[in-house]
């Protein structure tokens, strides 16, 4: 399933993040038999929804989707030059499909910064050049090939164009997450590299409180990383949080005037930088979100509960959450004519609360 690297410089919040997020242990309550490992964190994404659901079809249980993200450890400066931990580090970026930059906005005197103050747009600057530079090594082997291939009509002549075209971005130090759409970059020729700069990226801006009411400074930080989203959290205060009872959270979390805890805001940016969707079931057992892709039909949708439900697909019976809600009940959803049949060609909607009529 689709993850997301955490990476960072040392010293800036990431052991503390991660261990609030692998404290989240609904997980390992719903799902007894999966095995965890300790370098991924899986959190719930929060979907009101569900509770609304649940209280109308008396679901005894509430199946949130969750998000997975995976800790990697130690960036270094050099890590592109693959020495040792840089090999390891990059390999492990690799596999995620984004990447959460962690950045250190907190002051404080007790904590060390690795290069003497604190400075994010340096820090990210220091991170990015390391994956920058990995990339411009996949394209210096690339180009040559696919050259060749060119020349023995054995490649498409647009695949080098995307590939020269990435090589320019990453010279003059840009990321190709950040210049895809201003470059016109044709990411469907470059899929193949599994370039790193092109996964969708994150900054995680670990705050004080200084920072969090400071919308001013937010902003400048969030328009200084678009398109690439921006979080602003305290590491230490979702630490913090995870520590308590659900009740106790909701009330720190009002105390301090903040809507959603950081940790919430991190799985909904997540979710949506993986550019996935959900839709619901709902029955006497659970109300429940399945993840499925943008762009994903009523079988594939029906896939991801079973494979069988893919194969017999006949059809889906869809209400959209609102409707549903408005009527209160399936049965009366259903008397005013909300409910549609829909077949193999529908495009699942976010929301969609679905039963799937199938072929065993
Ligand atoms: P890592 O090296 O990036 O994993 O950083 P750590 O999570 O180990 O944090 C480094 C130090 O900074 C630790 O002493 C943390 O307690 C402290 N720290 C982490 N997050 C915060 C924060 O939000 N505010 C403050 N003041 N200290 C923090």
């Amino acid at each position: 399933s689709l993850s997301i690297g955490f990476v960072g410089l040392p010293n800036v919040g990431k052991s503390t993040l991660f261990n609030a997020l692998t404290r989240q242990t609904v997980l390992a309550a719903n799902y007894p038999f999966a095995t965890i490992d300790p370098n991924v964190g899986i959190v719930n994404l929060p979907d009101e929804r569900l509770d609304k659901l649940a209280e109308i079809f008396g679901s005894q249980k509430i199946l949130p989707a969750t998000v997975s993200f995976v800790d990697i450890a130690g960036i270094v400066k050099g890590a592109s030059e693959g020495e040792g931990l840089g090999n390891q580090f990059l390999a492990n970026i690799r596999e995620s499909s984004a990447i959460a930059q962690v950045v250190r906005v907190f002051e404080d005197s007790d904590v060390i910064h690795v290069d003497g103050e604190i400075n994010p747009s340096s820090d990210m600057e220091t991170i990015n050049t390391e994956l920058i530079l990995a990339d411009m090594q996949t394209l210096e082997r690339a180009i040559p090939r696919t050259e060749k291939e060119v020349k023995g009509k054995k490649a498409d002549k647009a695949v080098l164009d995307a590939m020269i075209a990435a090589q320019t971005v990453l010279e003059r130090g840009d990321t190709i997450f950040s210049s895809i759409d201003s470059d016109k970059l044709e990411m469907e020729h470059l899929q193949e590299l599994n370039l790193l700069t092109a996964k969708p990226f994150i900054y995680v801006f670990n705050s004080d409180d200084e920072v969090l009411d400071d919308a001013a400074r937010r902003q400048e930080l969030t328009d200084l990383v678009a398109p690439a989203r921006a979080v602003f959290l305290d590491a230490q205060f979702e630490s913090e949080l995870v520590e308590l009872s659900e009740e106790e959270a909701q009330e720190m979390l009002e105390m301090s005037g903040r809507e959603e805890s950081g940790m919430d805001q991190l799985a909904r940016v997540g979710f949506e930088t993986l550019g996935l969707q959900t839709y619901l079931t709902a029955g006497p057992k659970e109300a429940r979100a399945w993840t499925i892709n943008k762009g994903d039909t009523a079988p594939e949708a029906a896939g991801v509960i079973h494979t069988d439900f893919q194969r017999g697909f006949i059809r889906a019976e869809v209400v959209s959450f609102e409707d549903l809600v408005a009527n209160g009940s399936m049965a009366e959803a259903k008397a005013q004519g909300k409910v549609r049949l829909e077949g193999k060609e529908y495009l699942m909607q976010d929301g969609d609360v679905v039963e799937f009529r199938f072929n065993v």
